[in-house]
């Protein structure tokens, strides 16, 4: 059990080592611990070592824990958004990182909760992924500001999974640039770049990510 306390001591110095790197100073990268498939008594042990931020991929699963979870906790959702489970997020989540049309935004706003919302951008155009072309994102951005309660904050990638994390580099520099051309074409001001997981977060840190989604590197493999 103490396992979870350890790992995340030790992802919290690579963060840092990696920010260091990265020769970024003005905010800490946000540690997000990914808990899907992972029971509220683990999720209490990180939480009780100081983790505050957790994502979680299913609707259904996260509405049973973050319900009986009642410590103050910030709940990002990062999984595949289905149109009817929609009605579930303002009201469990604070943070949506994988909005990849436009219809779930138009969704989201109806409920006139503000929500904070990442795009989710398949970079690498892998057809087995989830996630908007940088073209597809573009149209739904043209369009954002005519939802007064969706606010727009970053965009949230997945790169394929390799080996080497350095093969895939590319995909977070191309995702940083894609931010920057979005915030100069459509006058934003998106700040966040939710990318890195277990396997590759120390190089998505090198190349700007704000956030990193950590699961098995936190909680082990998920059975
Ligand atoms: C499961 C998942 C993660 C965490 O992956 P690990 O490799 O276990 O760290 C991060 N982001 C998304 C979108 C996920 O589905």
């Amino acid at each position: 059990m103490n396992d979870i306390v350890k790992s995340i001591e030790i992802i919290r110095e690579k963060i840092a080592r990696a920010q260091a790197k990265s020769g970024r100073t003005e905010r800490d990268v946000l540690l997000i611990g990914v808990t899907k498939k992972v029971d509220i008594e683990r999720i209490r042990i990180a939480y009780d070592a100081g983790l505050r931020d957790f994502g979680e991929n299913y609707v259904q699963e996260a509405k049973k824990k973050i319900e009986s979870f009642n410590e103050k906790a910030t709940w990002h959702m990062i999984g595949h958004i289905q149109t009817n489970k929609i009605k579930y997020i303002p009201k469990l989540f604070d943070y949506v990182h994988s909005v990849d049309r436009w219809e779930v935004v138009e969704l989201l706003n109806r409920f006139e909760k503000k929500m904070k919302v990442l795009f989710e951008v398949n970079i690498a155009g892998e057809e087995t992924k989830h996630g908007a072309s940088p073209d597809e994102l573009k149209k739904i951005i043209e369009r954002i500001e005519t939802l007064n309660f969706i606010e727009p904050v970053g965009l949230m990638t997945m790169a394929p999974f390799v080996e080497d994390p350095e093969e895939v580099r590319w995909v977070f520099k191309r995702t940083r640039e894609l931010l920057e051309e979005l915030n100069r074409e459509f006058g934003l001001d998106m700040k966040e770049l939710s990318m890195g997981m277990s396997n590759d977060f120390e190089v998505a840190i090198e190349e700007g990510a704000t956030m990193v989604r950590i699961g098995t590197a936190i909680f082990g493999e998920r059975i």
